[in-house]
């Protein structure tokens, strides 16, 4: 029973989660950094792997991401 606790407590400790409401704060900046060629991971390690375990933060990512190509594609720069 306290098994799936543990674990989950001891992957967040591994994995260096950022959570939600850092991932929220920067992700703007993530995927400018995307857009760019660049590797946000390098930026962002602890955003990079939440993004990989929360649906809700990936679907505001993807949004985002999809978003700024748009804009990209309209904008003269
Ligand atoms: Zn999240």
């Amino acid at each position: 029973m306290t098994e799936h606790r543990d674990l989950d407590e001891l992957l967040r400790v591994i994995e260096g989660d950022a959570g939600c409401t850092a991932g929220e704060a920067i992700l703007d900046a993530y995927v400018e950094l995307e857009l760019a060629g660049e590797d946000p991971a390098r930026v962002f390690p602890g955003t990079a792997i939440h993004l990989k375990s929360c649906p809700g933060c990936q679907a505001d990512h993807d949004g985002l991401l999809d978003a700024a190509r748009r804009f990209a594609g309209v904008s003269p720069e």
